[in-house]
C-alpha cells in the first residue's frame, strides 16, 4: 500500500500547471475590465464607497485599484505596477494596467496551446528591449534655450494629461499654473516644495497659486482679532513649544493644605509663560508660528504688542515655511535674543487674507527655498480631491519634461508606430519566437483601440485608418478624438514625455513575464486553534 505522505497543512488551496496561469490571466483581465473606461480625454470616471462609507470620485487608475481593495495574489501585481507607475513618473497608470493585460490576453492562447512560458517570456524580453530602444530613438527632442517656447512645450505637455481629467475643460487655466508652480522651483524640483490646499466653494477658476507659503489659519483665541494682519519683512519664529497654561490640563496630582501654596503654583506657571513670551517679544520677532498650541494668554500678550499668532500648525506647513523663509524650528527660547537671527526666518511679505470662507496666511517673497503654494476652489469635496490628483499628475509629468526634454505623440500614436515596428521585426525572427512577437506587437493596438471605444468611434474602422498611415510612414498619427478621425497627433500638440511611455513599456512587461511565471499558488489557511484533521491523523500513526 502507498504510504499517506501530508505535507501541507490540511486546507491548503494548492493549485498549480496550465490551468493556474490561466486562471490568473484571467483574473487580471476581471482588473482591467474595472478601469478601461477610465482611459483618456473621454474616459468615465469613477465612483467607490470604502468600506467607511467615504466616497471618492477618480479617473486615475492607481487611485482606482488603490481603493478596490483587489485580494486576488496574481491581479494585486496590476495594483503594485500601477502604483510604481505612479510613484515614479505619475501618470500613465491606466495605460499600464491595459497593457500589461493585453500583453497577457495575447499570449493566453500560446499558454493553452502549451508552450512553455520560458519561451514567452525571452520573447517578450527581446521585443520590450526593442521598443524602448525605438521610443528613445524617435522621440523629439525639443530645445529649451528659449524660455518662451520651452514654456509652451511644458503647458502642452500639462494640458495632454489634463484633458483626460475632470477639469478637461479648464485645461489652459490649470497647466498654466501647473507650469509656474513648478518653474517656481529650484532645480532639483522638489515635489514637497509645492503645496496643494483645497477650500471648498467658489468656482474652479479662482483656484489661484501663490509665490511662497500659505496655509489655512490655524485655531485662535480672543485677542487674535487685535492682531496684526499683516507684516513687511518680519521675523517669524517657528516654535515647538506650547505657550499655554497647563495646570488645569493636566493630569498631575499635587496636595497642598493651604491656598498659599496653591497661589504659589499658579504663580509659578504665569512667570514660566511670561519669561518665554518677553523672550520672543524683546527678541524682535514679529510672527509666531508654533506646532503646538498657543493659549488665550500668550495670544493677548501679543496681540498687546503687535505681533502675530499662529498655534498648531501641521508640521508639513510649519516646515515648508522654514525651508522657505530660513531659520530653524526651535524647542526652548532659552537662548533667543536679539542677535540670533539664524534661527529666525523672514519674507518679504506676511498677510492674512480672506479665501471664500477660510482665512490663510500668506508668506511670499521667501528667500531661501523656492516654493509655490496653490489654493484650489470648487464646489464638493470629492471634486476638489479629483482636481488635487489630476494636478499631481500633471505636475509629475512637467518636472519629467524639465528634466529630460524629449517627448511623444500621445493618443495612441506612439502606440501604433511601435505596433508597426515590432510586427516588421517578428517578420524576421523565425519559428514560435515570430508568432509571440507578433502577439506582442499586437497588444500595443490596445491604447488607440480603448480611447476609441471610450469616446464612442467605430474603434475597427480607425485602427484600419491608423494601420495605414503607420505604413505609409506617418508616425506620428494617432487617434483624433475631437473629429472621430485620425489626426497628427505631433502637429496637434498632443504630447506627452518620452519617459512615461519607456517607463509603461518596461513595467508592464516586467509585470506580464511575472505573472507567466507563476504557475502554482499555495494558499495556506489562516491558522486556527482546533487542529485539523490531518494533524488528528498524524498524532495517531
Ligand atoms: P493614464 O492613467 O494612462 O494616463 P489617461 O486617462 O490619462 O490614462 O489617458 C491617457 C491617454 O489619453 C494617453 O494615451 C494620451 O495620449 C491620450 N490622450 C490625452 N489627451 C488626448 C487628446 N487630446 N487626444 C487624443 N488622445 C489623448
Ligand atoms: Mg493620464
Amino acid at each position: 500500500m502507498q504510504p499517506m505522505i501530508i505535507i501541507l497543512k490540511e486546507g491548503t488551496d494548492s493549485s498549480q500547471g496550465k490551468s493556474q496561469i490561466i486562471s490568473n490571466i484571467s483574473a487580471c483581465q476581471a482588473v482591467a475590465e474595472a478601469i478601461r473606461t477610465t482611459l483618456g480625454p473621454r474616459g468615465m470616471d469613477k465612483l467607490i464607497v470604502d468600506n467607511r462609507g467615504k466616497a471618492t470620485i477618480s479617473n486615475d487608475g492607481a487611485t482606482i485599484l488603490k481603493l478596490l481593495e483587489i485580494i486576488h495574489p496574481a491581479a494585486r501585481t496590476l495594483v503594485d505596477i500601477a502604483k510604481s507607475q505612479d510613484a515614479e513618473v505619475g501618470d500613465g497608470t491606466t495605460s499600464v494596467v491595459l497593457l500589461t493585460v493585453e500583453i497577457l490576453k495575447n499570449t493566453k492562447t500560446f499558454i493553452e496551446d502549451g508552450m512553455h512560458p520560458t519561451i514567452i517570456i525571452r520573447a517578450i524580453r527581446k521585443a520590450t528591449a526593442l521598443a524602448t530602444k525605438k521610443v528613445k530613438e524617435i522621440a523629439v527632442y525639443v530645445k529649451s534655450d528659449d524660455a518662451k517656447e520651452h514654456r509652451a512645450l511644458l503647458e502642452k505637455c500639462a494640458q495632454t494629461t489634463l484633458s483626460s481629467k475632470l477639469i478637461a475643460r479648464q485645461r489652459e487655466f490649470f497647466s498654466k499654473m501647473v507650469v509656474d508652480a513648478v518653474l517656481m522651483l529650484d532645480e532639483l524640483l522638489p515635489l514637497n516644495m509645492i503645496g496643494i490646499k483645497k477650500v471648498t466653494g467658489g468656482s474652479l477658476e479662482e483656484s489661484r497659486i501663490v509665490d511662497g507659503v500659505a496655509f489655512k489659519k490655524t485655531f485662535s483665541y480672543a485677542g487674535f482679532e487685535m492682531q496684526h494682519k499683516k507684516f513687511l519683512k518680519p521675523k517669524i519664529a517657528l516654535l515647538n513649544i506650547e505657550l499655554e497654561l497647563k495646570a488645569e490640563r493636566d493630569n498631575a496630582e499635587i496636595r497642598l493644605d493651604n491656598v498659599a501654596e496653591y497661589q504659589k503654583i499658579v504663580d509659578a506657571e504665569w512667570s514660566i509663560l511670561y519669561d518665554k513670551l518677553e523672550k520672543l517679544h524683546t527678541a524682535g520677532v514679529n510672527v509666531v508660528l508654533s506646532k503646538l498650541p498657543i493659549g488665550d494668554v500668550a495670544t493677548q500678550y501679543f496681540a498687546d504688542r503687535d505681533m502675530f499668532c499662529a498655534g498648531r500648525v501641521q508640521e508639513d506647513d510649519l516646515k515648508r515655511t522654514q525651508k522657505a523663509c530660513g531659520g530653524a524650528i526651535i524647542t526652548t527660547v532659552e537662548n533667543l535674543n536679539e542677535q540670533s537671527q539664524q534661527v529666525m526666518g523672514t519674507c518679504e511679505i506676511f498677510e492674512e487674507i480672506q479665501i471664500g470662507s477660510e482665512r490663510y496666511n500668506f508668506f511670499t517673497g521667501c528667500p531661501k527655498a523656492k516654493t509655490a503654494t496653490m489654493i484650489l476652489r470648487g464646489g464638493a469635496e470629492q471634486f476638489i480631491d479629483e482636481v488635487e490628483r489630476s494636478l499631481h499628475d500633471a505636475i509629475m509629468i512637467v518636472r519629467r519634461a524639465v528634466k529630460n526634454d524629449s517627448i511623444v505623440a500621445g493618443g495612441g500614436a506612439i502606440e501604433m508606430a511601435l505596433s508597426r515596428t515590432l510586427r516588421d521585426y517578428s517578420r524576421t525572427v523565425p519559428g514560435k519566437e515570430q508568432l509571440i512577437i507578433a502577439a506582442y506587437a499586437k497588444a500595443f493596438e490596445v491604447i488607440p483601440r480603448q480611447l476609441c471605444e471610450n469616446a464612442g468611434f467605430d474603434a475597427t474602422n480607425i485602427l484600419n485608418k491608423l494601420r495605414q498611415k503607420h505604413a505609409e510612414n506617418h508616425m506620428w498619427f494617432g487617434v483624433d478624438i475631437m473629429h472621430e478621425d485620425v489626426s497628427d497627433n505631433f502637429t496637434a500638440a498632443v504630447w506627452e514625455p518620452a519617459v512615461v511611455k519607456i517607463n509603461a513599456i518596461t513595467a508592464a512587461s516586467e509585470a506580464a513575464c511575472l505573472i507567466l511565471s507563476v504557475d502554482e499558488t499555495i494558499k495556506v489557511p489562516k491558522s486556527s486553534a482546533e487542529p485539523s484533521n490531518a494533524a488528528k491523523a498524524m498524532n495517531m500513526a
